[in-house]
């Protein structure tokens, strides 16, 4: 039987249907039992869905200085 860090780490495995039938029969068990990993990869599929419909996103060439801009003012002094 598999337990809840199992289904949090294979949750992507189970929703692509990159699970062998045996662990998809043990994923399957698990999430009649447990309501919070039923949540979870529920959550986890909506959010899948959405980015893929969504497309890639693209930062601008000013987000990504800014973003620069800030990693160049949190690095540690070196005296
Ligand atoms: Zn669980």
């Amino acid at each position: 039987m598999l337990n809840c860090r199992d289904v949090a780490h294979e949750a992507s495995d189970y929703i692509d249907h990159n699970l062998s039938w045996w662990r998809r029969l043990m994923f399957h068990l698990h999430l009649f039992i447990c309501v919070k990993c039923r949540r979870f990869v529920s959550h986890v599929h909506i959010t899948r869905d959405f980015l893929r419909q969504r497309g890639p996103l693209k930062a601008s060439d000013a987000e990504v200085q800014q973003v620069m801009t800030n990693i160049d003012n949190d690095k540690p002094h070196q005296d």
